[in-house]
């Protein structure tokens, strides 16, 4: 299939129509959302579904988040309640996914079996205008190959998907740059499944009740099946193994800079300077989570471009928008924690 891309400066609504359409026809359309790029088809159509997951090598038990233009349009694939209208009216639209009792309407392949569905109403602009002009909820995983770092650029998509999508439309880098928070909401409890850009703090701040998956931050058992399916497949991870450091600042400096030559750091903005012998890639600065959560997919994916036999980059601190951070980090480094 020849992929069709659509670079920022050309995205009409009339080229917006025509990606709804595709979708109509049960096509897959790439576009870009505030968290990360997302892979879109047709959430009410199970053939289209099952496109994604061949486009991906997505395990076909690891479920599709459902986008919809409106949060109102949410009643329509899922039984809503309270705790969910009162999540919707704080932060939708925007980086939050919420796990309800399914409809029937939504096939059992999008959600990869379960009879629960993730739902999302994405804050960019893209997103909606091409949510609303498809008519129908689109289901979306990431747009990269399974087990990759999640795209927060147009060109990070090429290299994976060109081929096998019927079009990529380029909305320029995404704002957060982490994939959307989940929680799930049960008898008016809530659970984080994945930490995102709502943090555990800013849900806390509204509910009394909020726990947290343990996935989220410990490695499961051998054979323990994780309340969010994700959570249980190999992430993110560069071909070199990474190690994160945690501990003083001092003790990681001088931890990092007495690696091997042919170690790579991922270090702070701030600490470009510090490692003259070795090959650093920046994060962002140490004092603003928010570049680093924009920054980490990249940086990982320059580090896995950059040769390394061996990574070491920060452990962050499991608070705020860095939980989110600790979350992916240490599935892109396979647990491997080392504290100085
Ligand atoms: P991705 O869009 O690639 O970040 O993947 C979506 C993630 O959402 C999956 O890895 C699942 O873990 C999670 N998810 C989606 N739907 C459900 C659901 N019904 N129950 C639990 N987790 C879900
Ligand atoms: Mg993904």
């Amino acid at each position: 299939m020849t992929t069709e891309f659509v670079s920022k400066e050309n995205l009409t609504d009339d080229v917006l129509r025509r990606a709804g359409e595709i979708i109509r026809r049960g096509g897959l359309i790439v576009f870009p959302t505030e968290t990360v790029y997302g892979l879109g088809a047709d959430a009410l159509d199970a053939e289209a579904a099952k496109k994604i997951y061949a486009a991906k090598g997505r395990p076909s038990d690891n479920p599709l988040i459902v986008h919809v233009a409106s949060p109102a349009d949410a009643e329509k694939y899922a039984e809503v309640n309270d705790t969910f209208m009162r999540l919707a009216k704080a932060f939708m639209p925007g980086p939050l996914t919420v796990i309800l009792p399914k409809k029937d309407c939504i096939p059992t392949t999008v959600t990869g079996g379960l009879d629960s569905v993730g739902i999302r109403c994405p804050e960019h602009p893209v997103a909606r205008k091409f949510i609303a002009a498809a008519g129908v909820p689109i289901a979306a995983p990431s747009a990269n190959l399974s087990g990759k770092p999640s795209p927060t650029r147009a060109e990070h998509i090429r290299r994976d998907l060109d081929g096998k999508v019927d079009m990529i439309l380029d909305g320029g880098a995404c704002r957060v740059g982490l994939e959307s928070t989940i929680v799930k909401v049960e008898k008016g409890h809530l659970t984080l499944l994945r930490p995102g850009g709502v943090t555990l703090e800013m849900l806390r701040a509204l509910f009394d009740d909020v726990s947290v998956a343990e996935a989220v931050t410990d490695k499961l058992p051998e054979g323990a099946r994780p309340l969010s399916p994700g959570m249980q497949y190999r992430h993110y991870a560069p071909d070199a193994p990474l190690y994160l450091i945690g501990g003083s600042d001092e003790k990681r400096r001088a931890y990092f800079s007495a690696a091997d030559s042919d170690t790579v750091l991922l270090v702070f903005d701030e600490e470009k300077d510090l490692f003259p012998t070795h090959r650093v890639i920046l994060i962002g600065s140490e004092r603003d989570p928010e570049a680093q959560a924009k920054r980490l997919f990249a940086a990982l994916l320059e580090a896995n471009a950059s040769g390394a036999k061996k990574l070491l980059a920060p452990l962050p601190e499991k608070r705020g928008l860095s939980l989110a951070l600790y979350n992916r980090m240490i599935r892109a480094a396979a647990h491997n924690i080392i504290t100085l």
